[in-house]
């Protein structure tokens, strides 16, 4: 069966890193959601946490209660809201808010700038005033970045209006209240962090999103994917292989067939232009819903340890090439 071997020495080599840069443990929240951007949530969860990592984000209710004994607080970015001692929710609307049971705990969203979630700026004094009057517990004042793997003004602005918001929250009598505005790009590209909380997503997973302007902090992908030989065969010179017969032998060839297909998250891509593994071996036409095909017999072959290098070559990110992959394909841990 295809399978994943997750690297432990590469995520906490990825975690020591931000370590360097926030000061403290303490102040990373890991981002497990969506299975851990498809590294497998259960792995993933018991490293950090071994690591010293005591607080994670997930997506919804659903995803918290799989990792929550593993940490002492989750913050749980949407869905609905079931109060729980060690959860906080994002409210991201002053409808929300109003749908909040008493004494529930949440995170505070307000959109600084990215305009994809989280009240606006001059809706804060109306949040308040609820959260008061509804004896809501404010744990954390959130925000988040639209742009900051980029070079540009976009995170100053943002950033610059996030501390505007501190101001207001503090003025109006909250003194414990964590602030957190940063992914990973908004700590890789910080010299000093002030804040008390980075959200920290794909850095973890080793990959490092910033533009080549900036001066980059090494990160080590922590997956790598295989796949096993199901059966090879003689082609003669002429033949063709797979669905619409998209690739002809040039010449004699042993190929096998291996056991990943589109059906387990891999991409189909364009037959036109080949994904390459890294020990440079071509996808022989089509890719079907289980099955690739390479040249040679090798019982098993390395399919992607880069999720940058499959991306580029998909037009996608290693976010999405990294979560397509199917929870059900076995992950390994190696170190
Ligand atoms: C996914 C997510 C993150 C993590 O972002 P990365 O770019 O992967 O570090 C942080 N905050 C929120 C609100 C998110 O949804």
């Amino acid at each position: 069966m295809a399978y994943i071997k997750i690297n432990r020495s590469n995520l906490i080599h990825n975690l020591s890193q931000i370590v360097l840069k926030t000061g403290s443990v303490d102040k990373i929240a890991i981002v497990l959601k969506d299975n851990a951007y498809g590294h497998g949530v259960d792995k993933i969860a018991k490293i950090a946490r071994n690591f010293g990592i005591t607080k994670a984000v997930v997506r919804n209710y659903t995803e918290a209660k799989e990792i929550e004994e593993l940490f002492d607080d989750v913050i749980v970015l949407g869905g609905n809201i079931i109060p729980s001692p060690k959860l906080s929710y994002a409210v991201n609307s002053i409808e929300k808010l109003e749908l909040c049971p008493e004494r529930t705990r949440i995170e505070l969203k307000v959109d600084t700038g990215m305009h994809r979630n989280g009240i606006k700026p001059n809706e804060l004094q109306i949040a308040i005033g609820m959260i008061k009057d509804k004896n809501i517990n404010l744990v954390g004042v959130m925000s988040h970045f639209a742009s900051a793997d980029e070079l540009g003004s976009g995170y100053f602005y943002q950033y610059k209006n996030f501390q505007n918001i501190k101001k207001i929250i503090n003025e109006c009598g909250f003194d414990n209240v964590r602030f957190h505005i940063h992914n990973s790009a908004g700590i890789l590209r910080t010299k000093e962090f002030k804040e008390d909380l980075v959200r920290l997503g794909i850095g973890a997973y080793g990959y490092n999103p910033m533009d080549n302007a900036f001066e980059k902090v090494e990160l080590k992908p922590v997956m790598s994917l295989y796949a096993k030989k199901v059966s090879s065969r003689m082609l003669l010179a002429g033949e063709r292989v797979g669905y619409g017969g998209e690739f002809t032998a040039p010449k004699d060839m042993i190929v096998s067939t291996y056991d990943l297909g589109y059906g387990d998250g891999w991409r189909r891509g364009d037959v036109k232009q080949p994904y390459i593994t890294p020990s440079g071996k071509e996808i022989l036409g089509r890719v079907s819903m289980d099955f690739i095909t390479l040249e040679g017999d090798e019982e098993e072959v390395c399919i992607m340890e880069d999720a940058n290098i499959a991306a580029k070559h998909f037009g996608t990110i290693s976010y999405e090439i990294t979560c397509a992959l199917h929870a059900n394909i076995h992950r390994v841990i190696v170190d």
